[in-house]
């Protein structure tokens, strides 16, 4: 399969990207890449990876249109579901064919890290599948805090390594599953849960991920008393379900809107607005757009949605970005919390809260998309944020 806007052979989308790892994971990443581009060329390897799509996860997923909230709003809506692949989320789409891709490498054990959970949870459910190792880095706090993920993963045969450095968050997970993949990469894969990370990772999982716009693009071709979009929506955290979708539009005139989270407000300095209002800089190994302090130090990001609380964003959107390829923008905590409750009381339809930042921008922004084929990237089911809800949304 020819692959479509690759990046240079150095990873770079523009100035973004590239290849920013210690020189002992050079050779992983190169042995990563060229086993990528040769699976990715094998239709060996895409029967068995469409096979699992269709047959494991439920692809294509539906493309549903929201009557209540088209008529309410005069807008053509539609929902992209995400939500009813297997697991509720996109990130499944990713994992597996990480897995499948560490397989063929001869690499029995999957690393990964995880910050609410949602990333462990794909990943653990992919190597039940294909029969893989799974160890999973979790920040101590976090493991605390996601007690119902942590105990999901432990149920399909991952084991959870709480780690009580720094912070105990995210950030330290990272480093953690580093330093094993360091030590291991004769007979380890670590597989990243976003369009981010150095090359090949932004492009690997890119390519996993656009099936999300190619199946949109056959279900809303015009024909049959079908639409076709003008515009599509989605929300942005490391930028994969976005990217996903917006990838096959690319050029195509589509008005791609990608929604970041604005968390207590932009001015608050309490957000997870990366594209919006931070600034070039290197995370996690490659160049992008990221919060950071005059001296350079990352910012903590805050969003009331796990998935969109990260402090970077993949390279490819900071291209686009750049470039006017899509438009990003920010939802509050407070109007994707109100969005969720329509969605759920419109729809019958609990969105993740990650999603919800999708429809609050859909709504705020009514007037201007009146008469507009529109279509929400659905990213996943809102289950796991029910008890959150709860106890913030009264
Ligand atoms: C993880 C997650 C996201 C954010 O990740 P992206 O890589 O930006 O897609 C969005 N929605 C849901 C439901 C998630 O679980």
């Amino acid at each position: 399969m020819s692959i479509q806007h690759p990046p240079t052979t150095q990873g770079r989308f523009g100035d973004y990207g590239g290849r920013f790892a210690p020189e002992t994971l050079m050779p992983a990443l190169l042995e990563l890449e060229a086993a990528f581009n040769s699976a990715w060329a094998d239709p060996g390897f895409h029967a068995e990876l469409d096979a699992l799509l269709a047959d494991y996860v439920g692809r294509p997923t539906p493309v549903f249109r929201a009557s209540r909230l088209s008529e309410r709003h005069g807008i053509d809506l539609w929902f992209k579901r995400e939500d009813l692949a297997h697991t509720g989320a996109h990130k499944v789409n990713n994992t597996i064919g990480q897995a499948l891709l560490a397989q063929r490498m001869g690499k029995p054990r999957i690393i990964a890290e995880t910050g609410a959970g949602q990333h462990g949870v794909a990943t653990a459910t992919a190597c039940a599948l294909l029969g893989l190792e799974c160890v999973v880095y979790m920040g101590a706090k976090d493991v605390e805090r996601q007690a119902l993920n942590v105990y999901r993963m432990q149920l399909m045969g991952a084991e959870v390594v709480s780690v009580e450095k720094g912070a105990a968050t995210l950030k330290d997970a990272v480093s953690e599953a580093m330093r094993d993949w360091v030590a291991t990469v004769e007979n380890t894969h670590y597989i990243i849960g976003s369009v981010v990370g150095p090359h090949p990772f932004p492009l690997i999982v890119r390519e996993l991920q656009k099936v999300i716009g190619e199946e949109l693009q056959r279900q809303l071709d015009g024909s049959a008393g079908k639409p076709k979009p003008d515009v599509i929506v989605a929300c942005v955290g490391g930028g994969s379900n976005s990217m996903g979708i917006f990838h096959p539009y690319r050029g195509s005139g589509v008005d791609l809107v990608g929604v970041e989270a604005a968390g207590h407000g932009i001015a608050s300095g309490a957000h997870g607005a990366s594209l919006v209002a931070g600034s070039p800089g290197v995370l996690h190994g490659s160049r992008t757009y990221m919060l950071q302090d005059e001296q350079g130090q990352v910012v903590e990001a805050h969003s009331i949605s796990a998935g969109l609380d990260y402090p970077g964003v993949g390279p490819e959107h900071s291209l686009y970005r750049d470039e006017g390829l899509a438009r990003y923008v920010a939802i509050t905590d407070d109007d994707a919390l109100a969005a969720l409750k329509v969605m759920s009381a419109t729809e019958g339809i609990i969105p993740a809260l990650e999603s919800a930042h999708g429809l609050a921008w859909i709504l705020a922004n009514a007037a201007e998309l009146k008469g507009k084929t529109v279509v929400l990237n659905l990213s996943g089911r809102g289950d796991k944020d029910v008890q959150q809800i709860a106890k913030f949304g009264g």
